[in-house]
């Protein structure tokens, strides 16, 4: 039986951490790192996001600022408040929540956050850097995938890493980080050939599809550290990830629950992003 891998628990572990930096940077300088949060529109899941990432904030002492704009928002607009946010002091970090309204495009928004306070690390300036491995903001959810594995005293050096899905946000990244501790890194999507065969390889297995327990005991191999990154949503409400965690759980070493295991990662690696900018800005890393 998998030993399971207990995301609220690093997490908090994490937190405590970020809370005393914190409070020693107000010590000795005065100031908190600050986050400012865009939301555009009404979309009910973005809203719970947001609320979480202010309470987070919240819990570690940081300084925060939320706009809930609404769904008619102009593009000209949103880009006039990330201007004005990209030279406010109070201010180290910048997230805009996605997904935008359909009239408002991404791709314009991520390039006007300055890199410096690219907390999500979106920009292509901080996605260039992560190929280099010379980074100063890793993206969110691979970043805490990563701390998980590390949680397991796992060396991934040397070791078979299999990514299922490859978007900008979790699949690319997260191969790029594999390969940067030495993983022999695969990446998966939906038109690789025998995906079972690739997957049954993996002594790692970090699957992000976005589809209700679709990796099932016949996918793993027996041992293996299975990191499910899926959020779905079930018919009866019941939020559930992209591993059959009942029969894969019999069969792996280390398995993260859902919920519970790399959703708390996400806003943490949030919070250590915006420390890390704030101490940046205050050219004290
Ligand atoms: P995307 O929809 O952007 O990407 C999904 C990827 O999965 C694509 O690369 C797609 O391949 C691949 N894929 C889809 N179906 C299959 C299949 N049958 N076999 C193999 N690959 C397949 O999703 P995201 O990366 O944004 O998110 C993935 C999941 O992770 C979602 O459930 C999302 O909710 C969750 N998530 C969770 C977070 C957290 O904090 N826990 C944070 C971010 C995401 P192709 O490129 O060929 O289309």
């Amino acid at each position: 039986m998998a030993e399971i891998i207990d995301g609220k628990k690093v997490s908090a572990q994490m937190r405590e951490q970020i809370k005393s930096e914190t409070e020693e940077l107000y010590q000795k300088y005065g100031v908190r790192p600050g986050l400012a949060v865009i939301i555009v529109g009404d979309d009910p899941a973005s809203k719970v996001y947001v609320s979480n990432k202010e309470k987070a904030c919240a819990q570690v002492g940081y300084y925060s600022e939320v706009y809930r704009l609404p769904e008619a928002t102009e593009m000209d607009e949103l880009l006039a408040l990330v201007d004005r946010l990209n030279k406010d002091e109070k201010i180290n970090g910048i997230l805009c929540q996605l997904p935008l309204p359909k009239h408002l495009d991404e791709e314009q928004v991520i390039l006007k956050i300055s890199p410096e306070k690219d907390v999500d690390a979106f920009h292509p300036m901080n996605t260039g850097k992560i190929m280099i491995g010379d980074y100063d903001f890793l993206p969110c959810t691979p970043a805490g995938v990563m701390k998980l594995i590390e949680s397991t005293g796992t060396d991934i050096t040397g070791k078979e890493c299999v990514v299922v899905g490859r978007s900008n946000i979790v699949g690319k990244p997260q191969a790029m980080l594999l390969l940067q501790k030495n993983g022999t890194v695969t990446v998966c999507h939906s038109k690789t050939r025998n995906l079972k065969e690739v997957t049954s390889r993996a002594d790692i297995l970090v699957v992000a599809i976005g589809k209700a327990d679709f990796i099932g005991a016949d996918m793993v191999k027996e041992g293996a550290v299975v990191i499910d990154v899926g959020m779905n949503r079930k018919a009866d409400g019941k939020l559930t990830g992209d591993v059959d965690f009942e029969s894969v759980s019999k069969k792996a070493a280390y398995i993260t629950p859902v919920p519970g295991g790399v959703g708390p990662m996400t806003i943490t690696m949030l919070l250590q992003n915006t420390l890390t900018a704030a101490k940046k800005q205050l050219k004290i890393l």
